[in-house]
């Protein structure tokens, strides 16, 4: 096959040079209106294309590829005095799999066990191109089927606005839930 990224042959989805130079991990924080620390691990336009091909035959390689270089790195070295969950936002399945449950599925390690199923959105709006206006008008009305008082990490693919991940941690309080922070792949908006 040829590689994703510059069309050289190549035995896995990149290239070991773009593997390289796409799949180093350019870390950035965001700190949501709540408080909510969001920890992204790759700049949007650096993966964009691969993120786009997530609804073709191999969108599951393509996540099981990022959340190796990514949310796995991570567990590895995170610690925590007891259990926390791993919550995927809105872990349906599309085309065969769902985004989110990969990489919720990568952080898996003594510290940490991934739930899912158990923050789904009843709405099925995108999100994709719309304004903030647009995003707020329109809420995604999770329901939450976590243990109370469970201590969680939330986790999804994107943070564009951060409206989603504003209102699914606003959600878990009412519920007596802790929202450690969130990881997201890639971060979309870096101003
Ligand atoms: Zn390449």
């Amino acid at each position: 096959m040829r590689c994703l990224h510059c069309g050289t042959w190549a035995f896995k989805l990149l290239c070991p040079v773009c593997q390289k130079q796409l799949l180093t991990p350019k870390p950035s924080q965001r700190v949501l209106l709540n408080g909510l620390k969001v920890n992204s691990f790759f700049a949007y336009d650096d993966i964009a294309f691969l993120l786009h091909a997530k609804h073709k035959v191999y969108g599951s390689f393509i996540f099981e590829l990022l959340a190796k270089h990514s949310f796995e790195i991570f567990a590895k070295t995170f610690h925590f005095p007891e259990k926390i969950l791993a919550v995927p936002i809105d872990d349906r399945i599309k085309d065969g799999y769902s985004h989110t449950a990969i990489l919720a599925k990568a952080l898996k390690s003594d510290s940490i066990k991934p739930r899912y199923k158990a923050l789904q959105a009843t709405t099925s709006y995108s999100y994709s191109g719309q304004s903030l206006a647009f995003r707020k008008s329109h809420p995604r009305r999770f329901v939450c089927k976590l243990p109370k008082n469970s201590k969680v990490i939330l986790v999804d693919d994107l943070i564009t606005s951060g409206q989603t991940l504003l209102e699914a941690s606003e959600l878990l309080k009412k519920f007596q839930i802790t929202p450690l922070f969130a990881l997201t792949l890639a971060n979309a908006n870096l101003n």
